[in-house]
């Protein structure tokens, strides 16, 4: 059964959102955004109890998730840092509470997942997402989970795992560092595969992207299970030797040829 959506703000208007998407920045850090935290802490402790009782007793991430369904966490500022997409500061956290970091770090970002997903609906209600040029995630800053390859045409759409966001991506364009040299791109195909579907790779930066074969786009919860469904992929990709790149640095992340040229033309930014 589907929860309602939860009750969210977003300080962002429809012209910071446009300036924000013509100048690559993600627009949850160009806004700000609320959230209702005793909805996301009663989430937390759902999942947790759910973890706990369906996990191996007495591992550490088990008595991680036994202590977070019943302890009240303080979560307004772990929630700041979730969205900042901060990975070392809750680390930090999960060590000062004496928490198993990597089941601490997991039921975070499920919780706060129906937020991101409000957040990103509300985004795309504000300005033309599709109109971002960059390889990260135009919402939430993340780098792509998977790429559809939408209808008879097959177009790329590059889908946020966080946040489920979608924009466009050409075929010949790394995601990660803006390689569009067809000579070092190309495709690995993995034995079982579904037909249609392929992993995209740049022997530049040695990225990989899982691309999904569908007729339309997926909805934002088969997300996961869809990336869970294709992990022979990842398997197949790193034993080529290809990886998917850790967290976004916004400043060093590759920026399209199109995109620095036009602003070349532009006379700057
Ligand atoms: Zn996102
Ligand atoms: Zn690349």
């Amino acid at each position: 059964m589907a929860a309602p959506p939860p009750d969210i703000a977003l300080d962002l208007g429809p012209e910071a959102a446009a300036d924000a998407i013509a100048h690559g920045r993600p627009l949850l850090g160009a806004g700000v955004l609320a959230c209702e935290t005793g909805a996301v802490a009663a989430e937390l402790r759902r999942l947790a109890r759910n973890l706990s009782e369906t996990s191996v007793e007495g591992s550490p991430g088990q008595r991680t998730a036994a202590r977070l369904a019943t302890e009240e966490l303080e979560i307004g500022p772990l929630l700041e840092h979730a969205l900042n997409g901060d990975a070392d500061a809750i680390a930090r956290a999960a060590s000062a509470g004496g928490h198993d970091p990597a089941a601490f770090a997991q039921l975070l970002e499920l919780a706060l997942q129906p937020v991101l997903w409000e957040a990103a609906a509300r985004c795309a209600a504000l300005t033309d997402v599709d109109r971002w040029d960059r390889g990260y995630c135009p919402v939430c800053g993340s780098w792509p989970a998977l790429a559809e390859l939408v209808g008879a045409e097959k177009r790329r759409v590059l889908r946020c795992g966080r946040c489920g966001t979608w924009w466009s991506w050409l075929v010949l364009l790394c995601p990660y560092c803006g390689n569009d040299d067809h000579r070092s791109l190309g495709t690995l195909s993995a034995a079982e595969a579904r037909s249609g579907d392929r992993i995209d790779v740049c022997e530049r930066c040695h990225g990989y992207v899982k691309c999904v074969a569908t007729f339309t786009s997926m909805p934002t919860p088969r997300l996961a299970a869809e990336d869970a469904a294709t992990v022979h992929f990842d398997v197949g990709a790193r034993e080529a030797g290809y990886t998917r790149p850790g967290t976004v640095d916004v400043e060093t992340a590759g920026i399209p040829r199109l995109v620095r040229e036009g602003r070349a033309r532009a006379g700057g930014d």
